[in-house]
């Protein structure tokens, strides 16, 4: 375990991380990962505990659950989900029953599993219906209120897994507020944005605000859920249906060290330097999007207002070649995510587009020329490898990806880049 350990921290170091769900917690945020806050078991909530010895782990719970109201501005908050996906389901269980119709954003134009997609537990329980983006990459509002006058759904998800742009959470206020929908915002990629001032935020707008602790928020693997004074307004029982639905719902006990590892991060991303940090990740953004436009890749929507790009690789590679950019990019050390585009002429696995984003980038320092930099480097491998082409046949796809890998394993621009990139990125440590 120990040498593996030491694998990935050289890892993490040699390489650049531009999936945009990942970042790198401080080590304060880690050590209290490691606290021996995780050997408590404390089911139930600060006060109303089923196990004895919660003296302490009760104000650890309560100053998390302060400094979120406090930063988001809300009346209330749970900071027990698990993760993003337990407390998106957490959500369904407190507003919907089974088999209720609920609306969310197309996972193959940037929604997320728990927005109702068909293999997902909220696909199979729930009758969800999804919602698009146009060709410009923005979503489509008036399908989203022309679906919603028509299917009446109980609950409406807003917020995205891979979308570039801002979220205009007051259009989907209103529509929600029209056909009488809970309305949740997902800001699980978002959160730093909209606690460091430059994203607005979904809390005047909508009823429910879920989130990851883990993405741009730069905190522990971890998930909220907070309710806003429009929700209570809307259900005043609201606060009590997520805590019964996170416990005893779906859940057991509280994982503590998290807890805690929330409070801290919660506190570090009230600091003004964190708002320093949220600007310097979309400023990021856009410089690397402008540098790929200006090589001649074509971007869906043309650009990235957020901290993330989706590159439509179909003039590069053809249909299904995100899989030829993962792979060269990690040779070069370069980490992305393989991801559908909007009107994906392929599938999910074999999607034709890459997803880039900033988070983590910036985290270990860097600024607007080292993307530029970063930039010039995808576009130099990439060119180099453009003729590849996912075969039509399904079963020869395996075999070339194959020789595919071994071609780019062996190839002198891959190992020249792949150096540049390490003695690069040794430059920026990580925390
Ligand atoms: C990442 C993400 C989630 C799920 O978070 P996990 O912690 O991976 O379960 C939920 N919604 C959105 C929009 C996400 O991007």
């Amino acid at each position: 375990m120990a040498a593996l350990l030491e694998q990935e921290a050289r890892r993490q170091q040699e390489g650049l991380e531009l999936i945009p769900s990942e970042n790198y917690a401080s080590s304060a945020v880690r050590s209290v990962m490691s606290s021996v806050l995780m050997n408590k078991y404390s089911e139930g909530y600060p006060k109303k505990r089923y196990y004895g010895g919660n003296e302490v782990v009760d104000e650890v719970e309560k100053l998390a659950q302060d400094r979120a109201k406090e930063l988001f501005g809300v009346p209330h908050v749970n900071v027990q989900p698990y993760s993003g996906s337990p407390a998106n389901l957490a959500v369904y269980l407190a507003c919907c029953r089974p088999g209720d119709t609920v609306m969310g954003l197309d996972l193959t134009h940037g929604g997320h599993l728990t927005h109702g997609w068909k293999v997902s537990a909220t696909g199979i329980f729930f009758h969800a219906i999804s919602y698009h983006v146009k060709s410009d990459g923005r979503i489509d509002m008036n399908e989203v209120r022309r679906l919603a006058e028509a299917y009446k759904p109980k609950l409406i998800w807003c917020g995205a897994t891979a979308y570039p742009f801002q979220v205009d959470f007051e259009a989907f206020g209103e529509i929600a507020d029209a056909v009488g929908a809970y309305l949740a915002a997902d800001i699980a990629h978002i959160a730093g944005l909209v606690v460091g001032g430059v994203h607005p935020s979904p809390v005047p707008h909508v009823h429910i605000v879920t989130t990851t602790t883990h993405k741009t928020l730069r905190g522990p693997r971890g998930g909220m859920i907070l309710v806003t004074e429009k929700g209570i307004n809307k259900d005043p029982e609201l606060p009590e249906k997520i805590d019964r639905a996170v416990f005893p719902g779906l859940q057991g006990g509280p994982h503590d060290h998290q807890t805690g590892a929330i409070a801290l991060a919660l506190y570090e991303a009230s600091l003004p330097s964190f708002r320093d940090y949220a600007k310097q990740i979309v400023r990021n953004s856009k410089v690397l999007a402008e540098t790929l436009i200006r090589r001649g890749f074509s971007l869906v929507g043309n650009g990235s207002e957020n901290h993330l790009m989706l590159v439509d690789l179909t003039p590069v590679f053809g249909s299904g070649g995100g899989v030829f950019a993962q792979m060269v990019l990690d040779a070069v050390n370069i980490t992305v995510n393989k991801n559908t585009i909007p009107g994906e002429p392929m599938n999910a696995f074999y999607p034709s587009g890459i997803r880039l984003g900033t988070p983590a980038a910036t985290t270990r320092g860097m600024k607007e020329a080292d993307m530029e930099r970063v930039g010039q480097w995808i576009a130099d491998v990439l060119a180099e490898f453009r003729s590849f082409r996912l075969p039509e046949e399904k079963d020869k796809r395996k075999s070339y990806i194959e020789e595919a890998k071994t071609v780019i394993g062996s190839h002198p621009t891959i190992t020249r880049v792949r150096e540049d990139v390490k003695a690069f990125c040794l430059k920026f440590p990580i925390p």
